[in-house]
């Protein structure tokens, strides 16, 4: 398990500008799901061999009516969700009584926390650090967020508690299909992924399975479906019968992340009747940088208008082009309509994403690809393209080699993704193209 940090404090004391440098915001996830003040935002970073998660809370109101007002919903959550909190306070503004309502908090709560004091370039550190002292966190740690300045020394230190881990993430490092191709179930709240895990066991022989109490775990359910073994990564399901709340508290995006990290491949459950929304696009643009097998499901198919299917129909059209690799399901969760269908679509993406292809299968292609549609000339001198091979799995990976391969352009690289993916018959699973260029 990836550690977590949550940034937490006042607005303006340097939350995001730390979040900025801490993660690569390529892979930032923003959960701006309804019922919430402001946005949590999530990244990933790495240190030395270690990888975390770090979570931007945003939102402390800064006029406290009490803890309750002072500390917003969702600063809760992600205290609740991670390892780690880091406390920021101002070394400009100094200590003033928000920064204290939440310490209060802070000291109840049973979470690893570090005060931090931010903005201490061009200060003197000890006598910045003088007022902290006094809010019973243990040793200030002055940083200067903007300027990066103390900051690696203090997540390495942060981190030290935490094992490494192998920082090849891809799913090559995940156990092998023997036990079951493992199927994360992901959306946003209410699209019905609990309906759906409900469904897909519902018929099945449920083996035997751990029911996890924390709030962040992904809970894993292996079962077995006409003789073949899969596992469920559930990120909502089974467990809600029993504690049904609030949406936010069903909902963890940690345990989305970690779903994506351990699956094989995604469904990703979309909701007909809300149609597209900006969290969804998050999702799923998250899925496609982890380069995951996916399988799309829209949900709540059943009793639409035909006005409003078109819509949906055309909306994913218009919108989710990017992911066209994917196959896309209509199915109801409630009443089992063409959900067995997902089976097919699951087995392919799998088989897809870790296909092993010759050297000389994917030169092949890549020759009669150049021959059909010659790459351009550049500066009088054509790109030659000579070779192709496999770099990796899950993602596939195609390496291929040439001359001046820097300079081909991306509407050969889409022909070449294209083709490839025509002629060996690839679906469900993203294709990384590597170009090399030799002598
Ligand atoms: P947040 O509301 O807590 O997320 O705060 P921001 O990250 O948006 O920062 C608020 C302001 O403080 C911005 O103008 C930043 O440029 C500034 N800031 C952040 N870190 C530092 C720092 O280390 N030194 C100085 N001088 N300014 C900083
Ligand atoms: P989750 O938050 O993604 O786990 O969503 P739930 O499975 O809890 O479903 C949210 C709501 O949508 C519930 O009221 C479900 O009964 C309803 N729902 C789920 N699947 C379907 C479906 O296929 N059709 C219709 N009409 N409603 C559904």
């Amino acid at each position: 398990m990836t550690p977590v940090i949550a940034l937490v404090g006042r607005p303006n004391v340097g939350k995001s500008t730390l979040f900025n440098r801490l993660t690569r915001s390529r892979d930032a996830l923003v959960a701006d799901f309804p019922g919430l003040t402001r946005d949590r935002k999530y990244g990933n970073g790495q240190l030395g061999g270690k990888e975390y998660t770090v979570i931007d809370t945003g939102g402390i109101s800064g006029d406290e009516q009490g803890i309750d007002a002072a500390m917003a919903e969702q600063s809760l959550l992600a205290i609740d969700e991670a390892d780690i909190v880091l406390f920021l306070v101002d070394a400009r503004s100094g200590l003033i009584p928000a920064d204290e309502a939440i310490a209060n908090h802070l000291r109840v709560n049973q979470k690893k926390t570090w005060l931090v004091v931010n903005k201490t370039d061009g200060l003197e550190e000890h006598s910045a650090m003088a007022e902290f002292w006094g809010l019973g966190l243990g040793d200030p740690r002055p940083i200067a967020a903007s300027h990066g300045r103390n900051v690696t020394a203090l997540i390495d230190e942060v981190l030290a508690p935490f094992p490494e881990r192998n920082t090849d993430s891809d799913a090559d490092a995940l156990p092998p299909a023997d036990q079951g191709i493992r199927i994360g179930v992901i959306g946003r709240p209410n699209v019905g992924k609990s309906t759906l895990v409900n469904r897909l066991l519902g018929e099945e022989r449920v083996v035997v399975f751990d029911e996890a109490g924390t709030t962040r775990d992904a809970i894993e359910i292996p079962y077995e479906r006409r003789g073949r073994p899969y596992v469920l990564v559930d990120t909502a399901g089974v467990r809600r019968r029993k504690n049904v709340s609030l949406v936010a508290e069903k909902f963890s995006i940690i345990k989305t992340l970690e779903a994506i990290k351990e699956c094989h491949v995604a469904i990703m459950v979309l909701d007909a009747r809300s149609g597209l929304v900006e969290q969804d696009m998050h999702l799923l643009d998250y899925v496609l940088s982890s380069g995951r097998a996916l399988v799309l499901a829209v949900n709540k198919w059943d009793g639409l208008e035909s006005e409003q299917r078109d819509k949906m129909r055309s909306e994913i059209k218009r919108r989710l082009g990017f992911a066209d690799y994917a196959d896309l399901h209509f199915i109801s969760a409630l009443h089992g309509t063409a959900v067995g269908d997902l089976y097919p679509s699951i087995e392919r993406a799998y088989k897809a994403a870790t296909a092993h292809w010759s050297t000389n299968r994917l030169t092949t292609i890549l020759q009669d690809a150049v021959s059909e549609h010659q790459p351009p000339l550049i500066n009088g001198r054509r790109i030659k393209l000579r070779m192709a091979h496999q770099g990796g799995s899950n993602p596939p990976i195609i390496v291929v080699h040439g001359n001046q391969t820097a300079s081909l352009p991306e509407a050969y690289k889409r022909y070449l993704t294209n083709t490839f993916r025509k002629v060996l018959k690839v679906r469900g699973t993203p294709i990384r193209f590597e170009f090399r260029s030799g002598a």
